[in-house]
């Protein structure tokens, strides 16, 4: 980048539910590194989680869902990224070792540099610490540092920034409910959880071909079991209006089963499983994010059950949810429903969060807005 600011603007996470706004100066740049102008940054699902935490995650910059324009790229950058200065791109939050059995099967997320359960201190933007390297490496800011190993996905130059911040939310859908579990032909599918990421589980199981997507959530949901239906789910369960069971079964018909299960809820305590197996079909797949449950076995063998569970994604679902986004077949600028400033980026994850703000779906910060 022939010219550039001097100084770049990032929002920091300094403390507990705290973020403070520091400028830097613009870095010096090896020959394998880059810059990336961002030009809009999702507030993922879990971002109030880290935004929380006390004990980890303090220093940290914060913002995962990355989309921007390639500015500045090092001599040696230029001959292995597979992008050109200039481009647009997506880029995914893990910094693997891009030599392992996972990254050259394209699973970064199991890569030990990257595994959020291989080490204490995995390689992700959204979770670097900034006082212990360089300093630009959180999506809430104005440009972002890329070092050697960035892992891209270039999106087209007519593709609103707004609508590719949904790539790695929707990436996660289409992982969990498609490659995961296989919802797809044919498929009776059951999604709970209406956040950006069960909207995405449904919206993948949806463009893999499933017939029946029901969708079950709460009423303080309200605005995302509104917008269901337009990404594909065909009925709806508001579990305080009526129960999980109940809702299965008005939709079902006594003898009606589920194929797929995806529960993106995190289920404190596996409470939902028990329905999960009653109504599973023999031979049906379930996933599940709950990590402290006995495994039921017997089920699984009386019904012949997978069950698997959630481990972000691969590389090709967040190219097949680009596919799906580029391809504007479902209208997912509803699901973008707020956007907010590099002032504000406490307002946009208390908002996603579900505080402060009503209905926030998808919230996104921009640095230049
Ligand atoms: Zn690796």
């Amino acid at each position: 980048m022939a010219n550039h600011p001097d100084n770049v603007r990032i929002a920091i996470k300094t403390g507990v539910e705290e973020t403070t706004l520091e400028t830097h100066p613009w870095p010096d740049l090896g020959p394998d590194e880059g810059m990336l102008k961002i030009e809009a940054c999702g507030v993922g699902g879990a971002e109030p989680e880290v935004y929380r935490a006390g004990d980890k995650w303090l220093p940290v910059a914060m913002g995962h869902q990355i989309v921007g324009t390639v500015v500045a790229m090092g001599e040696q950058a230029e001959k292995i990224w597979p992008v050109e200065l200039g481009e647009r791109v997506v880029i995914q939050e893990y910094l693997p070792c891009k030599s392992c059995e996972w990254c050259l099967k394209g699973e970064y997320r199991f890569c030990p540099e990257a595994d959020f359960f291989g080490g204490s201190n995995p390689q992700r933007y959204g979770l670097i610490d900034p006082t212990v390297g360089p300093k630009l490496v959180g999506g809430f800011a104005e440009y972002i540092q890329l070092p050697w190993n960035t892992v891209f996905h270039k999106i087209p130059q007519d593709l609103p920034a707004e609508l590719a911040t949904l790539a790695i939310p929707l990436g996660n859908g289409v992982q969990w409910a498609t490659l995961d579990v296989n919802a797809g032909p044919g498929k009776t599918v059951l999604v709970v959880g209406p956040g950006q990421q069960g909207l995405g589980a449904v919206l993948g199981a949806k463009d893999a071909g499933a017939e029946k997507i029901i969708l079950a959530g709460m009423s303080r949901d309200q605005t995302r079991l509104d917008l269901a239906p337009e990404l594909g789910a065909s009925d709806i369960i508001n579990i305080d209006e009526e129960s999980l069971l109940d809702g299965l079964k008005r939709i079902l018909g006594p003898d009606g089963g589920l194929d797929v299960v995806v529960d993106t809820t995190g289920d404190p305590g596996g409470k939902n499983m028990d329905q999960y197996l009653e109504v599973a079909n023999y031979g049906a797949w379930l996933w599940v994010n709950c990590m402290d449950r006995g495994v039921p076995t017997r089920a699984i063998k009386q019904k012949y059950l997978t069950v698997r569970s959630g481990r972000g994604r691969s590389w090709w679902a967040v190219d097949t949810a680009l596919r799906i986004i580029t391809s504007r077949r479902f209208p997912l600028e509803k699901m973008c429903t707020h956007t907010f400033g590099l002032e504000d980026v406490d307002l946009a994850i208390k908002a996603t969060a579900g505080r402060e703000v009503e209905g926030a779906i998808h919230c996104i910060v921009d640095p230049w807005k």
